[in-house]
């Protein structure tokens, strides 16, 4: 898509700072790192939605992801990583071309997300679950039709 920014970087039209490329994925820095190090993992072909990547793509990303964090803490100075992926505005998304954040963390980096942990009512949680797996099962077989 011309109009995207990170495929404008995968065609090489706008500067990053690259990681590591592959056939199907490249990581770069993050232009604004919650800590230095922070990377983009991101599919080469332009999926705005986690949903619809193919899944040897999703595994790679994971896969390179994952393996960029334990590099992160084996040559840096951090304990740990976060993997990290918004999808949707609402979740806080802002490039439309899905990508697979890589925070290095440390014990004392004085990030915090913010996490809250509400309660479910009596009975709610297993009412939520049918509902959902039932929708997961229908649209997976509606899927495996196409
Ligand atoms: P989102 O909020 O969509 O999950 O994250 C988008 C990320 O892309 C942000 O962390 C932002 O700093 C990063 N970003 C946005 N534009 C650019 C850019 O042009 N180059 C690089 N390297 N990172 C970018
Ligand atoms: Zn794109």
């Amino acid at each position: 898509m011309s109009n995207c920014i990170f495929c404008r970087i995968i065609a090489g039209e706008i500067p990053a700072v690259k990681i590591y490329e592959d056939d199907l994925v490249l990581a770069f820095l993050d232009i604004s790192p919650i800590n230095f190090g922070h990377t983009l993992v991101i599919p080469k072909e332009h999926h705005e939605s986690s949903s619809t990547i193919p899944e040897a793509t999703a595994g790679r990303m994971f896969r390179v992801g994952s393996r960029i964090g334990i590099a992160l803490k084996r040559k840096f100075d951090y304990d740990a990583f976060n993997l990290h992926l918004a999808d949707g505005t609402a979740a806080g998304q802002v490039v439309m071309h899905a990508h697979l954040h890589v925070v290095p963390r440390g014990v004392e980096d004085g990030f915090r997300w913010n996490w809250r942990q509400l309660k479910y009512g009596e009975g709610e949680m297993q009412e939520f679950a049918e509902k959902l797996s039932a929708k997961l099962a229908a649209d997976l077989a509606g899927e495996s039709g196409k």
